[in-house]
């Protein structure tokens, strides 16, 4: 596949295997069940495929995770990041200085995001890029002399990163039960889950329902005390959670009746997943901050931010006086240099029309016909997302039991036939690298439905169906 050598470092898969599980704590992991198992190693990339220790060529449906939306092992990028390093390796951006990928990195930025949004503030990464979101609209909210409005309200089942404020945010239980979650005035309502909220409604009217529960909560708290609402314009971690089309426009009109900032959680939807530049673009709304990383650099160097809308912009720069927040590596050189390149390619190769008019089609049709399958309750995609749901029963849309962890049982099937898809709960989800040719679609949703077939196999095997 590619030129690097030796990627094993003249280890076996046994020895590294066991050096990662004495010395690796794994994000989001069981170490104790993962040391059992032994974790994958994977050693190549190339394009949509990567390639682990033991020679096995697996389609990445997940684009590393989320992120490598222009392949791997691209050249331009690689370059990008040695010519900027042999310029200027790091400089810091703190006192009163900055660097040319940086300065020209929020021009671009800038550029493609909604016309109302101009300035850009660096992480490196979504956590603290929404940390940051929790401290700009508090901050923003003392400056405009209503230091009481100092509550954001998110979703159940909402992912936006680890952080202690990150964590907070997001809308999962099992994260708040560790660490004492979540941090004082933020609050979650229900996500607009068609599938398992929606009942005999249609998907615009339930759009409507989910958006009146912000309502609810802004008023039962009081719109004085509500300082943002943040969302992802498709949840991504919750399992591709794609809501009806009425849902965001009615979210945005509630925020602007109470005068309740709107916080757009891109990290997964920026840069071009649904076909848009940003998810917001895809659902008609305009908010006043949007958090973006992963995709930014296609993965290749941490970044992240957040990208201000003049409204909160220009009260931060006119009023504002110094915000005392920021990180070491903001605006790194390196990253910027790689995130303006991502740019160019995503402009040069036209890769977004691509997937708006082309792609995202092809796809929609080749997964939606999985539906036709025993065990798939229903198949959703928008862009280069798509979930499905595994039930036990299609008619009655019964879940199978929770400790029969079907989706990793089906997620093992889909490594070994050859594809990555992630499991969450029962919904299986991929957001495949946006450069994919139709006939690779074609490959990947074959082996989605080879993994499937096994799954039933396994199930039937079992008593389960
Ligand atoms: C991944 C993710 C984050 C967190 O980003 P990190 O870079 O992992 O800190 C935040 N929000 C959303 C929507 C994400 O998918």
């Amino acid at each position: 596949m590619t030129e690097a050598r030796n990627p094993m470092a003249g280890l076996t898969t046994a020895a590294v295997q066991a050096q990662d599980s004495a010395h690796y704590l794994h994000p989001f992991t069981d170490t104790k069940a993962l040391a059992e198992t032994g974790s994958r190693i994977i050693v190549r990339g190339e394009g949509i495929y990567i390639e682990d220790s033991e020679g096995h060529r697996i389609i990445d449906g997940m684009s590393g995770l989320w992120n490598v939306n222009l392949g791997h092992g691209r050249r331009e990028l690689a370059d990008a990041a040695f010519k900027q390093t042999m310029q200027l390796s790091f400089y810091n951006s703190f006192f009163q200085t900055s660097n040319v990928p940086a300065a020209q990195l929020a021009s671009e930025i800038a550029g493609v995001a909604p016309s109302h949004m101009s300035r850009v503030f660096y992480t490196n990464s979504g956590s603290e890029g929404n940390d940051t979101v929790v401290r700009m609209v508090r901050r923003y909210w003392d400056l405009m002399g209503q230091p009481q409005r100092k509550i954001l309200i998110s979703r159940h089942n909402a992912y936006h990163g680890s952080t202690m404020a990150g964590a907070s945010l997001s809308g999962m239980s099992s994260m708040h039960e560790q660490g004492g979650l979540p941090i004082p005035d933020i609050t979650h309502i229900q996500q607009p889950y068609f599938y398992e909220l929606g009942q005999d409604m249609t998907p615009e009217a339930f759009g409507l329902k989910a958006a009146g529960w912000l309502e609810e909560k802004i008023l039962e708290l009081g719109a004085d005390r509500v300082a943002a609402f943040i969302g992802e314009p498709v949840q991504g971690a919750g399992g591709v959670i794609i809501p009806p089309s009425t849902y965001w426009p009615e979210i945005q009109r509630i925020c602007r009746k109470y005068g309740v900032l709107l916080v757009s959680d891109e990290v997964i939807c920026g840069f071009g997943r649904l076909g848009t530049w940003f998810g917001c673009q895809h659902f008609g709304v305009q908010p006043d901050l949007i958090t973006f990383a992963k995709a930014v650099t296609s993965g290749y160097f941490p970044l992240g931010g957040v990208i201000v809308g003049d409204k909160v912009g220009d009260v931060l720069v006119e009023k504002g006086g110094d915000f005392n927040h920021g990180f070491t590596n903001a605006g790194h050189p390196v990253g910027c240099a790689v995130a303006l390149e991502t740019i160019r390619l995503l402009k040069e190769e036209h890769v977004i029309e691509y997937v708006h008019d082309t792609l995202a089609l092809h796809l929609a049709s080749r997964f939606n016909a999985l539906a036709d399958h025993p065990l798939v309750g229903v198949t959703e995609t928008l862009g280069m997302v798509a979930g499905l749901v595994l039930v036990k029963d299609k008619a009655t849309r019964k879940h199978f039991d929770e400790s029969l962890s079907v989706g990793m049982i089906c997620r093992k099937h889909c490594f070994a036939s050859g594809v990555v898809m992630r499991a969450v709960g029962d919904r299986m989800i991929i957001a495949p690298p946006l450069v994919m040719s139709l006939a690779q679609v074609d490959e990947m949703v074959a082996l989605i439905r080879k993994s499937l077939d096994l799954t039933y196999a396994e199930l039937q095997a079992g008593g389960h169906v």
